[in-house]
């Protein structure tokens, strides 16, 4: 859930302010870079239903994330993954790399890497294969001959 997003990155921003004085700004990056990752949901769903409108983008989530739950293991296994284009290993190596030569992108690479730890945990938390938040190279290997979930 978002609101989970939003605390822990608050906390993190925090104490990298206080245990690393890294300044408000770099912070305020690592903040909105924990919580804005998640846009590609957003995407997600302006690439799958054509629509805009926030209030439907949250219902649209809200039963998907429902139907998902309510597969068993087996029946999982069948469907294809979504794919969550900023959540994963390639692009946090992307931000790293750029962050050797632009410091900028550290601090984005940062709110990233947390943000993806917390959905890994969720993930095993709640039996998900881990590998669909942390590397879309596999969900696309993955999805090859599975079936779309239905809505
Ligand atoms: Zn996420």
């Amino acid at each position: 859930m978002p609101k989970w997003h939003v605390v822990s990155g608050a906390i993190f921003s925090l104490l990298l302010v206080l245990l690393f004085d890294i300044g408000w700004a770099s912070a305020c990056l690592v903040f909105l870079s924990s919580v804005l990752i998640d846009l590609d949901h957003y995407v997600l769903y302006f690439a799958s239903e054509k629509k805009l409108h926030p209030f439907d983008f949250w219902d649209w989530s809200i039963k998907r994330n429902l139907l998902w739950k309510k597969f068993s293991r087996r029946e999982r296994d069948l469907h294809k993954r979504p794919h969550f284009l900023l959540h994963g290993i390639e692009v946090v190596l992307l931000l790293w790399i750029l962050s050797l030569f632009f410091g900028f992108f550290f601090w984005i690479f940062l709110g990233f890497g947390l943000h993806i730890c917390l959905d890994l945990i969720d993930n095993i938390l709640f039996a998900y294969h881990p590998a669909s938040k942390f590397s879309q190279i596999w969900t696309w290997h993955r999805n090859k001959k599975k079936k779309k979930v239905l809505r």
